[in-house]
């Protein structure tokens, strides 16, 4: 098994650099993973890190089912390949696939037999006997190939191994290295900085950015579907084209597009996957429209057309690119916010100088915040819908349901605006009816449901596949919930996580010292598992400021623990949770059946994460 998982690795440089923040990872058995991003965002960090070439800061690296935060580089049974090849000049092309397995100590016999066959599948068995010096960059590179291969590692590590080639045969080398992968079905970890390189041969890529990764999914995933607007413009060639815009949703369901120089339509039938938050035409939003889907075409007119001026066009053979401006007057203003490229096929007929039409396909069309530079056209979007409580019951989605109490006690009578995450909504055998109307499958095991219930539209995500057409029911968790009146939020959702501020102390009492966890105006006892696990941090642990994380249901409220003062209970029915007062911080647990006249807190600390405040990382 050459699973990889990474989690929550982090990597401070002199105890302030922070190249690599809370990366999580689980690399499948044979899996080609890319590591992609602009250099210096950490992707050689990590890789090194995996590779025992540099020390992890914090959080744990998994290699099969050994820890190998602490295993010696040469004992992870992995070979990497580097950029500059790192061969021995003085050796010949077999000595130097051989020198590895020398220093393990392996048969002779074993040695010719693996250098032969890496030799035989890399192409090169008739340069064994060269010094690298006679070969030219490509053959080398190949030699350093085979030097990994003999060695026979559960994991292949490759730092932008292409890079020192030229374009034509950096095109061939990567169909070689995906062959490669398909024939010794081990596990490859690829670094690059080539969106290309990684589109063309990952099965998932890693995108990552200043030291966070960006988004993790297959090429096909991070084209259609980027989180945001780094990955949606590092993604693909031509690059996707930004405007400024407003947006506006018209009483049909379709969404206007406002930009400076044109307006779009995208009619309801792609518009239901747009944050609702963001259509009262009061927000700065950022439209994405790759080149492929914005093209010339002389009869567009209307909702999915936009008229500009052609600055230059670039015959590219089989394609050619057109850059316009919907404003005539900043054809050459560099950075204009109004300029794009189209991509339109041979013979476009169109010369520089023109007014052009072009038509963009609506449906394709991309949205961010403009501050967080978030997608706000989600792939599973949570759905904003509007509901009426009347006489302890609440009429949403178009069924009537019972209120629990906590929601009973807090909205009068009215009509909200309620905020369903996909997250609280699952199909079950009784609930809110609905009729399936499109099933996609996201992954094996998990589709995406859109289902229309009532007036509104919906997305549920379902262990197993729905056909269109099926009448279906829904069960809600109300306490995902959030309801608002006249923009104002009424009732929040019930956090699912805690995180308490406080410090870890070791005290002296009597000819015992002992361990705790110290919030602001409340001490609870460290046991020891959790102990040790400070330890490992170091003697500084002492002084630093924390942050302990832990989710609703890894604390129990008893009659054993720590006092707390109970400020409110929310019941939900099937669920009850305490908001409760711990020191000056507060929090929600849930619990089952009756308070306790004095209600006390113990925490499950087997659950809890530990978070160093100052420099924000996790320490496990
Ligand atoms: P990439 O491989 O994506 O180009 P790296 O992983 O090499 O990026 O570097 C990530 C960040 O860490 C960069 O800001 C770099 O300057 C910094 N860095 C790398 N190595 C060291 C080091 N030995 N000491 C201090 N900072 C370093």
């Amino acid at each position: 098994m050459s699973k990889v998982s990474l989690k929550h690795i982090y990597k401070v440089y002199d105890g302030k650099v922070k190249a690599v923040n809370d990366f999580n990872l689980e690399v499948d058995d044979k899996e080609f993973i890319v590591f992609v991003g602009p250099s210096g965002c950490g992707k050689s960090t990590t890789l090194r890190m995996i590779a025992g070439l540099e020390e992890i800061t914090s959080g744990e690296l998994w290699i099969g089912d050994r820890l190998c935060n602490h295993v010696e580089a040469k004992n992870r049974n992995i070979s990497m390949v580097f950029q500059n090849y790192a061969l021995f000049p003085n050796m010949t092309v077999y000595d130097n696939m051989a020198f590895g397995l020398r220093m393990h100590k392996v048969a002779r016999e074993e040695i010719d037999k693996r250098v032969r066959e890496a030799a035989e599948i890399l192409g090169i068995t008739e340069y064994l006997a060269r010094k690298p010096k006679a070969l030219s960059g490509g053959q080398r590179q190949r030699v350093a190939l085979g030097r990994a291969i003999v060695r026979e590692p559960s994991v292949f590590l490759f730092d932008e191994p292409l890079s020192n080639l030229d374009a034509k045969l950096r095109a061939k080398m990567r169909t070689e290295i995906t062959r490669l992968h398909k024939r010794l079905q081990s596990t490859f970890i690829y670094v690059t900085h080539d969106q290309v390189e990684a589109m063309t041969m990952g099965d998932r890529i890693v995108v990552m950015k200043d030291g966070y990764v960006q988004q993790t999914d297959t090429p096909q995933n991070l084209f259609r579907w980027p989180a945001n607007k780094f990955v949606a413009g590092f993604i693909g060639t031509p690059q996707m084209n930004f405007f400024p815009v407003t947006l506006r949703r018209a009483e049909d369901g379709s969404v206007s597009v406002r930009a400076d120089g044109f307006s779009l339509t995208v009619p309801a039938e792609h518009a239901y996957r747009i944050d609702e938050n963001y259509l009262g035409g009061d927000r700065d939003v950022i439209m994405g429209i790759r080149p492929d889907d914005v093209r010339p075409a002389k009869d567009a007119v209307g909702g999915d057309a936009i008229k500009a001026y052609v600055a230059l066009v670039e015959e590219l053979g089989t394609q050619t690119l057109i850059y316009a401006n919907t404003d005539e007057g900043a054809l050459m203003t560099e950075n204009s916010p109004t300029a794009f490229c189209s991509a339109a096929g041979e013979d476009a007929g169109i010369s520089a100088g023109q007014c052009v039409s072009f038509r963009v396909d609506t449906s394709k069309l991309h949205f961010f915040d403009a501050h967080t530079e978030l997608t706000v056209k989600h792939r599973i979007p949570d759905c904003l819908a509007t509901a009426r409580a009347s006489g302890g019951r609440l009429n949403l989605l178009g069924a009537s349901l019972a209120l629990p109490a906590a929601l009973a006690d807090r909205l009068g009578e009215g009509e909200y605006a309620v905020a369903i995450p996909s997250a609280a909504l699952s199909l079950s055998p009784a609930g809110i009816p609905g009729v399936a109307e499109e099933c996609e499958e996201l992954a094996a095991g998990s589709h995406l449901v859109r289902v229309r219930c009532g007036g509104a539209r919906v997305f549920v995500l379902s262990d197993s596949a729905v056909a269109a057409g099926e009448n279906v029911a829904l069960s809600v968790s109300a306490d995902m919930l959030s309801f608002s009146a006249d923009g104002r939020e009424v009732v929040s959702a019930v956090p699912c996580e805690n995180r308490l501020e406080g410090r870890f102390a070791r005290v002296k009492e009597g000819k015992e010292r002992n361990h705790y966890v110290e919030l602001d105006g409340a001490r609870l006892a460290s046991p020891y598992e959790f102990s040790r696990k400070m330890y490992d941090r170091g003697r500084s642990i002492f002084k630093k400021k924390l942050a302990f994380a832990f989710g609703v249901n890894d604390a129990v409220l008893g009659e054993e623990g720590v006092p707390v003062s109970v400020e409110e209970v929310l019941d939900y029915g099937s669920r009850r949770y305490a908001a409760v007062r711990l020191g000056s911080q507060k929090l929600y647990v849930a619990f089952e059946g009756q308070l306790p006249a004095d209600p006390c807190i113990t925490i499950n600390f087997d659950r809890v994460r530990v978070y160093d405040s100052e420099i924000d990382i996790r320490l496990f």
